[in-house]
């Protein structure tokens, strides 16, 4: 049995043999240059499966969601997303510090604004305003505790912001995970979109690595911004290798992650100090909150039996489910959760 089982992000997976063996053969070349091979065929691999002309590897979901808003804003502009969303949220100002664009951010209680709140937003042509000028949707929305939109809904929302002169971009860190959940492919999720991210480093597995996928001209101009950011990599081959296996051997492991949140959400219910709203728990990711106990209480009797999970909020915890936990590791994190309800030490209300 592991010493710790990893709760805290589907970003704590490590590669598997598969992966080392493949990065150590893998072909390279200089990819500032456009000349490795690897890079290229994930790439070209990862265009078509989200259905885009053409997508660009980048060393992180952040780098890619931020050269996206570059390309698609003008310093001044503003655009549109949800409030937890992660661009906002969770990227270092970015979209200020590298766009100088600013964000309009609406509520939505499962991650996803309606098309009248996105048209409620949108700007009119006058000079006291910024110009509206992208909508950002996250899919599977993180902090909403990985809820999907279908791609109808997806659409609908961007029909709102396209009316409106808007371009749209999709956060789709687990775009992989919306897909699986809703029984389509990821491309059907995007395809009224004009540009979205994959996170290959999530669930799929890879240690690192992200795509940005848009048309040929679009991602033509995302290089230039990758260069600018910093995100030109050399003989990064070596990294496409793993992710390439992630992209063709991860899908394939996402269904289980998403019946091991279930099953955990299952068990948590029945804890009287636990709040859990299982008809959220769409993907990977349970959100659990805590009545009259405190989270970090929790966190810690989960360490000392050899369990893992991320503080999500003042009274909130966050398990995420992937690729390198197991059925057994969910019920080590179940009965290491019981017996915190039966903890005397545990802090009373
Ligand atoms: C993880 C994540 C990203 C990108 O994260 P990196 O760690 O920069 O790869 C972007 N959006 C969402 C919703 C995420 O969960």
């Amino acid at each position: 049995m592991p010493a710790f089982v990893d709760f805290r992000s589907d970003t704590m997976t490590v590669p598997t043999p598969a992966m080392r063996a493949a990065m150590a053969a893998a072909k390279v070349g200089d990819d500032v240059w456009g000349e490795d091979p690897t890079v290229r065929e994930l790439q070209d691999e990862g265009a078509v499966l989200l259905g885009k002309e053409a997508a660009l590897f980048l060393p992180s979901g952040t780098m890619a969601n931020q050269v996206a808003i570059h390309v698609h804003c003008r310093p001044g502009d503003e655009l549109v997303c949800e409030e937890r969303s992660h661009v906002f949220f969770h990227e270092g100002g970015g979209i200020a510090r590298l766009s100088g664009t600013q964000a309009r951010t609406l509520v939505a209680a499962d991650g996803f604004p309606t098309p009248a709140q996105v048209e409620a937003a949108v700007r009119s042509d006058d000079p006291h305003y910024p110009r509206s000028r992208l909508l950002v949707v996250e899919n599977t929305h993180n902090q909403a505790g990985g809820r999907v939109a279908s791609a109808a809904r997806v659409a609908a929302l961007a029909a709102s912001a396209r009316q409106h002169g808007m371009a749209t971009h999709c956060d789709g860190a687990r775009l992989y995970n919306a897909a699986v959940a809703l029984g389509c492919r990821p491309a059907e999720l995007v395809a009224a979109l004009d540009s979205t991210t994959l996170c290959l480093s999530k669930g799929l597995g890879a240690p690192i690595g992200s795509l940005l996928a848009g048309t040929a001209d679009f991602i033509k101009e995302a290089r230039r911004a990758r260069k600018a950011f910093g995100g030109g990599m050399r003989q990064a081959g070596v990294i496409a290798a793993a992710a390439l296996l992630a992209l063709r051997d991860g899908p394939a492991l996402l269904a289980a992650d998403h019946a091991r949140a279930q099953q955990l959400a299952r068990g948590l219910v029945e804890l009287p100090w636990a709040r859990i709203d299982t008809v959220a728990v769409e993907t990977n990711i349970v959100m659990c909150d805590l009545e009259a106990k405190a989270p970090d209480a929790l966190l810690q009797h989960l360490n000392a039996h050899g369990v893992l999970a991320a503080k999500a909020g003042p009274r909130r915890i966050r398990f995420v489910l992937h690729r390198d936990l197991d059925d057994a590791g969910v019920q080590r994190c179940l009965a290491a959760c019981r017996t915190f309800a039966a903890s005397p030490s545990s802090s009373p209300a």
